[in-house]
């Protein structure tokens, strides 16, 4: 809001403002710890003019009672070689003095905190090439610039002239100017070494590299220097995969090519042109909660917002790009975009377009669909809670370890399926929290020794998904911690039936109601003991995941499955009949039972079983 508690007869003084500690934090750094890519700072300023831009032409589809209604929309940079300035003008929407103050004084997002905190650790210079990934664009000017001034007049009608200085130090100064145009003008004075940046061939190539795809014209003195009109328009064939890269560059921020794009020009139920990218690596911030969403909606060629959240499914946060309709009302406001028909009806084809594209990876590029899984993977499964129709679709492109393949090779239900032995009837898996914890599971010893693959389903969102995924097509999907596993094969070598019954219930009498149950093991060729899912219970890593959120969590009973075949079980049984080996075969058994909740990692309290260890130690560490 512009200050109009000044009379006119007062001479305008210039008021100090002292930068948060944070911004002079910032500020700092940028000063003295960004070199390489300085020059980005003009894609910076060229792109909040282009903002500013959009943000008068979106007001002016509705109404045209603001300053200079008629003025041409258009950024101009004027280099001055004896004085060492820049100085960048748009006929935007301008600032008010709330604007200089909350937004050009203050440090905005969290992202940029983090991005201070960032910069902080790394000792040699850093790459300013990330700086577009966070909201310092503006403060970016400083790398090249000793002094920076800011005049701007806002397009309110009632607006006034206001000019911001600061020379990057702690403090900015802001006055009230009589400036008359609407929009801005910002003026750099350039560091005496950075004179390049007042030169026009260099000036011209960054605009070229950086900015080409500016929806307003760019003008450098008398020459208009972007040249490429909006791309999503042109047919595939005469888009280069240069101009595809410098695309996804200019929308998305990044400094690599994406991993790959998708373009449609579809007309019919609902007419639309998009142009979008899956990136290479995970935005940062992918998984914060002020994560900023990098597809461009624009309703027929006109910008309506960069950060539209329901042209795709939340699991898709990851593209970025462009879309563009026809079948908006032009005055469509950002709260219209929130539950238009017309947007709900573009998701569901574009869902399809990208799972399409997904498809197309795993079956030809299984590199591409690697780094896709591996950066996105967790993101993508999370998908399966909110999405009902493209359920199978996305179960289909879901990867993990296996216990038969290489550590990092990913694989899927369908490849699963193909391998296994026809007359195999399931799907098996554990989950667990690491590729080697899963294969150390006493569980798996069974599948080990004959040969039967296991998903190990080892990232955080596998113990989340599963539950909702009992089958894949025909195939029951079943853990090899669920305590009703029918395995085929049985064991031999085991205790004679009476015998195993008899131990068995003193298990039972020494675990009361701690366990479920306790049964004689068909799964265990290594191990002595196990523990598996009750009837209604969780598996062990579920469970972990459980406690994590919630440390009150209490989990099911466990089932305890006793080797009978194991040479320690053996013993137990056959010392059964010693008199005074009562306290012995009890310690034994209670030792077993934390033993197997220690590998599951819940073994609360390991007091107990340290004790116990010390003494069977002691027992048979005792001489002669
Ligand atoms: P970001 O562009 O990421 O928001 P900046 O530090 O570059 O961060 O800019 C901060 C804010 O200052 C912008 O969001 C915008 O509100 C305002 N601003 C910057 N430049 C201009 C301009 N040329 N015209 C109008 N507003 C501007």
């Amino acid at each position: 809001m512009a200050d109009n508690t000044k009379t006119p007869t007062e001479a305008p003084t210039a008021e100090v403002h002292e930068f948060k500690a944070e911004m002079k934090q910032l500020l700092h750094l940028i000063i003295h710890s960004l070199y390489t890519h300085e020059e980005i700072f003009l894609r910076e300023l060229i792109s909040n003019a282009s903002d500013a831009l959009h943000k008068i032409r979106f007001r002016m589809l509705t109404d045209r009672d603001v300053v200079d209604a008629d003025l041409e929309q258009r950024i101009d940079i004027t280099l001055d070689k004896n004085e060492n300035t820049l100085t960048l003008v748009d006929t935007g929407i301008g600032m008010t003095k709330e604007d200089l103050l909350k937004r050009i004084g203050t440090v905005a997002s969290s992202g940029t905190l983090e991005f201070v905190q960032e910069l902080k650790k790394q000792d040699g210079p850093v790459d300013a090439s990330m700086i577009g990934q966070f909201g310092v664009g503006f403060y970016s000017a400083f790398m090249v610039a000793d002094t920076i001034t800011i005049d701007t007049r806002h397009a309110n009608p009632d607006s006034k002239g206001l000019r911001w200085t600061s020379d990057g130090g702690g403090s900015f100064t802001i006055e009230e100017t009589d400036r008359k145009e609407r929009g801005t003008t910002i003026t750099l004075h350039l560091k005496e070494d950075k004179g390049e940046f007042a030169e026009e061939w260099r000036a011209r190539s960054i605009i070229r590299k950086y900015s080409n795809f500016v929806d307003f014209p760019v003008f450098l003195g008398e020459e208009r220097v972007n040249t490429v009109d909006a791309l999503w328009h042109k047919n595939k064939s005469d888009i280069t995969d240069e101009q595809l890269t410098e695309f996804y560059k200019f929308v998305s921020g990044d400094h690599e090519e994406p991993l790959g794009h998708l373009q449609l020009s579809l007309e019919g139920v609902v007419s639309f042109k998009a142009l979008l990218f899956i990136p290479k690596k995970a935005p940062r911030g992918l998984y914060h909660e002020d994560y900023r969403y990098g597809v461009h909606l624009y309703s027929s060629k006109v910008f309506i917002q960069d950060d539209a959240k329901n042209l795709l499914p939340d699991w898709c946060r990851f593209v970025k790009g462009v879309v563009d309709t026809e079948d908006l009302p032009l005055n469509v406001s950002r709260e219209v975009t929130q539950n238009s028909p017309v947007l709900s009806k573009i998701r569901k084809i574009l869902t399809g377009k990208i799972l399409g594209l997904l498809e197309e990876w795993a079956a030809g590029e299984p590199e591409k669909f690697a780094t896709f899984s591996k950066e996105f993977g967790p993101l993508f499964k999370s998908g399966i809670q909110m999405e009902l129709e493209h359920r199978d679709q996305m179960i289909e492109l879901f990867r993990f370890e296996s216990s038969i393949k290489e550590k990092g090779e990913w694989t899927g239900f369908g490849a699963y399926v193909d391998r296994k032995p026809s007359d195999q009837d399931k799907i098996y898996y554990v989950l667990a929290d690491g590729r080697d914890a899963a294969l150390r599971n006493p569980n798996m010893e069974y599948f080990k020794a004959n040969d039967i693959e296991v998903l190990l389903m080892t990232e955080p969102v596998d113990a989340f998904i599963m539950p909702g995924i009992p089958k894949y097509k025909e195939l029951d999907l079943v853990s090899i911690e669920s305590s009703d596993l029918k395995l085929d094969k049985k064991k031999e070598g085991g205790l004679r039936k009476g015998e195993a019954k008899k131990l068995i219930e003193r298990f039972k009498d020494v675990l009361g109601d701690r366990v479920e149950d306790v049964r004689s093991s068909d799964r265990l060729v290594d191990s002595a003991v196990t523990l598996v899912t009750g009837k209604a219970g969780m598996d062990a890593q579920m469970e972990r995941v459980m406690r994590m959120m919630d440390e009150s969590f209490t989990g099911s009973k466990k089932v305890l499955e006793v080797n009978t075949a194991h040479p320690l079980i053996q013993n137990l049984s056959a010392l059964r009949e010693e008199a005074g080996a009562e306290q012995r075969i009890q310690d034994a058994i209670e030792q077993l039972y934390e033993g197997a909740l220690l590998l599951e990692g819940s073994l609360e309290n390991p007091a107990d079983f340290v004790r116990r260890m010390t003494s069977f130690m002691e027992q048979s560490t005792t001489p002669g």
